[in-house]
């Protein structure tokens, strides 16, 4: 399969944007049995191409095949089982009450689908960021339009595949190519855009999304902290925060970027957080760079830039408890521990995405929720603390769009919550009745009966004798 630039596609887009507008005129009083029948046909797909899904992004990444199964297949997968089980009672009309001054008339919310939807993916779980919104799209009766990540051109080719072989371009559609192809693609004026991507170009998107007042989801990033207490247990805190940290070799947008630890247990938890890092990516001790469990950095340009962020902190102060050893001729970056850190370092004001984890220490939580509220609200926020009392307050006294206790990242899974962030780590959410809930227009319906209505004594002419205006 050839891949796509600009120059050969350009007039195609033009054409399939057409048919797709066309489609989703026809989609808009589409039943909850063809939509499933939609998503089934891609369930079955994914069933039958399993290896190739775990070959493509192997390819781009060295993905540990485990992580490929959980992180994107499974996800995936899950995410349809889910939506086909709930969609009916989802799509059903929602009645709503009457007001005394509407007596007589009935009134209901009804989920249309907004029509043609773009979805605009990332590379770092390039099958799973691409295709769950798609689930959703569908689900809602929208048509689709993907542009995958530029980066990780096996699985963006291995969508496509999956794409052409399944539906018909009038529905769902592939663009892949680099950033010229979905600035192209933002000149349509699609009724939704749903993007995954960093907070930089979620505002270039919602600039283009504003010249058609095309409505947005956007699934951003940001410093997301864990926060230790005093009174957290220790050993299992450091083994979430490592496997949350260094699953995707750190480049997950819900990973831990940083930690605040209290200041009375900054020691243990840096020896557990050690030992997690040998228990589970370097057990015989023979180096991590010899562990199947362990991905890659995408490509030398990431690979330069988290370089970058390590150097300038070191030259700043910055001290190395863990790691640092980096190859570039495999884009292997070792599981990093960072200390002595201050606030002009750049490791400290952009997200990392990648695998160094700075440890920053606090006295009491009025510090540790004062430094938090002063950066951008993140999209996620940990708490690992035994004390309930802790937990609320770090959960009431911040802002994020998750917000998890004693775990990393698991919140990801869970279908009945909503995902996504807030500000500048994102507008609006997704997963299960969330998403679907994104690409449907919630239409207020008001039936009233013929003759009646309760603003007829508000008709004009008004002030006339025997007519009181409120
Ligand atoms: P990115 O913003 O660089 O790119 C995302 C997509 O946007 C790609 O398909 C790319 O081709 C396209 N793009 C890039 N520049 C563009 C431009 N100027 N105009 C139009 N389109 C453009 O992000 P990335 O490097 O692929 O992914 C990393 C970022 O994504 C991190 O910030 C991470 O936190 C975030 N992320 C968020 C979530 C989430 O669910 N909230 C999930 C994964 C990643």
């Amino acid at each position: 399969m050839e891949f796509q630039t600009l120059e050969n596609i350009s007039p195609v887009i033009d054409q399939i944007f057409e048919a797709q507008q066309k489609q989703a005129v026809k989609m808009r009083n589409s039943s909850a049995s063809h939509r499933k029948a939609l998503l089934n046909k891609m369930l079955d797909w994914i069933k039958t191409n399993k290896e190739d899904i775990r070959r493509a992004v192997y390819a781009d990444f060295k993905k540990p095949y485990p992580e490929i199964d959980i992180s994107e297949i499974f996800v995936v997968t899950s995410e349809i089982k889910y939506t086909i089980k709930h969609l009916d009672e989802w799509m059903r009309i929602k009645k709503v009450g009457t007001p005394m001054t509407m007596l007589g008339s009935n009134a209901y919310i009804q989920y249309e689908p907004k029509g043609t939807a773009l979805i605009i993916a990332p590379w770092n779980y390039p099958f799973n960021l691409a295709l769950g919104p798609l689930v959703s799209a569908l689900a809602a009766g929208c048509t689709a339009i993907i542009k995958p990540s530029e980066m990780t051109p096996h699985t963006s080719a291995l969508i496509r595949r999956l794409v052409e072989e399944t539906y018909d371009q009038s529905q769902v559609a592939v663009f892949e190519g680099e950033v010229d192809v979905a600035q192209k693609l933002l000149t349509k004026p699609f009724d939704h855009i749903f993007f995954t991507g960093s907070p930089g170009v979620g505002k270039i998107i919602m600039k283009a999304a504003a010249e058609h007042l095309s409505s947005v989801t956007l699934e951003l990033g940001g410093k997301s902290p864990a926060v230790v207490d005093a009174k957290a247990d220790i050993q299992d805190a450091a083994e979430k925060i490592i496997y949350g940290k260094f699953v995707n070799c750190g480049q997950t947008c819900i990973a831990p970027d940083y930690v605040l630890v209290h200041i009375a247990v900054k020691d243990a938890l840096l020896e557990a957080l050690k030992n997690a890092i040998h228990k589970m990516y370097d057990p015989a001790d023979k180096g991590v760079e010899k562990s199947k469990d362990y991905a890659r950095i995408v490509n030398l340009k990431h690979l330069k830039r988290i370089k970058h962020l390590l150097a300038d902190a070191e030259i700043k102060g910055a001290q190395i408890f863990f790691g640092g050893y980096v190859s570039e001729e495999d884009n292997f970056f070792e599981p990093t521990i960072l200390t002595g850190l201050s606030e002009e370092m750049e490791i400290m004001q952009e997200e990392i995405f990648g695998p160094i984890l700075p440890i920053i220490t606090y006295a009491n939580m009025e510090e540790a929720i004062r430094y938090i509220n002063l950066k951008p609200k993140p999209l996620a926020l940990y708490g690992f603390s035994k004390d309930q009392y802790i937990i609320n307050r770090l959960f009431t006294e911040t802002s994020s769009g998750g917000a998890v206790a004693n775990d990393c990242v698991l919140h990801f899974l869970h279908h009945e919550l909503p995902f996504g962030g807030v500000n500048n780590s994102g507008i609006g959410k997704a997963h299960g009745h969330h998403g679907f809930l994104a690409f449907s227009n919630e239409k207020a319906v008001l039936k009233q009966r013929i003759g009646l209505t309760a603003s007829k004594p508000l008709f004009p002419p008004y002030g006339i004798a025997g007519k009181k205006i409120i």
